[in-house]
């Protein structure tokens, strides 16, 4: 971990662009990525010279051992209690907190509290933008995780049949991939059969799944923190031609982008490579959410590849490609692979199969 916070203050100190003198960790991935400590509570207080873990009784042991590289604080309650003391002993005026994490309550108890000798700095992604690109260590734990939703996702098929419910399918998935070695799941398994699958984010209903109709599969495995996430679109017996066709579509936005996505392309125009194949096709309006999503210790992370999206795509980063088309009334058809990116293009890491 002490090469993470190495980086970070590289960043934040040496360059010297941040406008504060320590930052405020809260966020719970991040505090994870630079501390090692899994707890579900606690704060890091980073400054050039000092680096503080501060959590409650519960997990004061489990800090000590978990992050060597930090200087355990047992704490109780909220920043606003104690942060003002810490930071003055440390001689620190202004602290970057981060905006997305940190809710507005505790900002405007913490800025109360610190009053007008020290001043509170709203940030924003600076610690997911480190976590972006993958090390070594991280990359092994997603490919196995990667492994595992692949494992599962092949067996599970050989289980399916019409007549089980979308519920009992999303069960089994859970099964495999907790038997096969996942951490429980990193989000819900999806499973999304017939006119359901127009919904992208369908939870499992008793549904029972019928012949000859779409069904959307999305599941994930974690392994050592690390998600993956894997979709893929099936069809049970014979499918009809609107399925054959949609698939088809998909598919090919799905391996041009593949095929086209470099180092050094912002977000939208990753997603654009795919996004031009579905508009060309004349289903353009249906593929309504954005072509993929970094992927790591949050199963949905740094960078963003749609619409509006700058962040800039670089070596080492993991992320995922998963065009779609939903057609209300009839269904959908999404295919989903984790990718890294390597000698400046995508490499596919999973394996699963894509064709019925
Ligand atoms: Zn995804």
């Amino acid at each position: 971990m002490s090469h993470r916070l190495e980086r970070l203050r590289e960043q934040l100190f040496v360059n010297g662009e941040a406008g504060f003198d320590a930052s405020l960790i809260s966020q719970k991935e991040n505090r994870r990525y630079l501390s090692g400590f899994t707890g579900s509570a606690g704060f890091l207080l980073i400054s050039e010279k000092s680096a503080i873990l501060a959590t409650d009784f519960r997990y004061i042991e489990q800090a000590k051992s978990q992050a060597p590289d930090y200087k355990t604080l047992q704490t109780e309650g909220d920043p606003s209690r104690w942060l003002p003391e810490l930071i003055s002993s440390l001689k620190v005026k202004r602290v970057g907190v981060e905006a997305n994490d940190l809710s507005i309550a505790t900002y405007r108890r913490l800025v109360a509290a610190t009053g007008p000798k020290s001043e509170i700095v709203p940030t924003e992604g600076i610690v997911e933008s480190l976590r972006a690109e993958k090390d070594d260590g991280e990359r092994e734990f997603i490919l196995k995780a990667v492994e595992i939703s692949d494992d599962a996702f092949e067996e599970f098929t050989s289980l399916l049949r019409p007549g089980m419910t979308e519920k009992e399918a999303a069960w089994q998935i859970e099964r495999l991939l907790r038997e096969k070695g996942s951490e429980g799941v990193p989000f819900d398994a999806i499973v999304a059969s017939g006119p359901n699958s127009a919904l992208p984010h369908h939870h499992p209903t008793d549904r029972a799944m019928l012949t000859g109709e779409p069904v959307v599969i999305d599941m994930g495995a974690r392994v050592a923190g690390y998600s993956s996430d894997l979709s893929r679109t099936i069809c049970l017996g014979n499918e009809d031609k609107k399925f054959g066709k949609i698939y088809d579509l998909v598919l090919g936005a799905q391996l041009t982008a593949i095929a086209t996505i470099e180092a050094g392309m912002n977000g939208e125009q990753a997603d654009g490579l795919a996004r031009t194949v579905i508009e060309q096709g004349g289903y353009g309006e249906n593929f309504g959410h954005g072509l993929g999503h970094g992927i790591g210790l949050a199963a949905h992370e740094a960078p963003h590849l749609g619409r509006g999206s700058e962040d800039v795509l670089a070596e080492g980063m993991v992320f995922t490609i998963e065009p779609g088309i939903y057609i209300n009334g009839w269904g959908g058809v999404r295919i989903e692979d984790v990718v890294i990116l390597e000698q400046g293009r995508v490499k596919v890491l999973s394996r699963a199969r894509k064709i019925n």
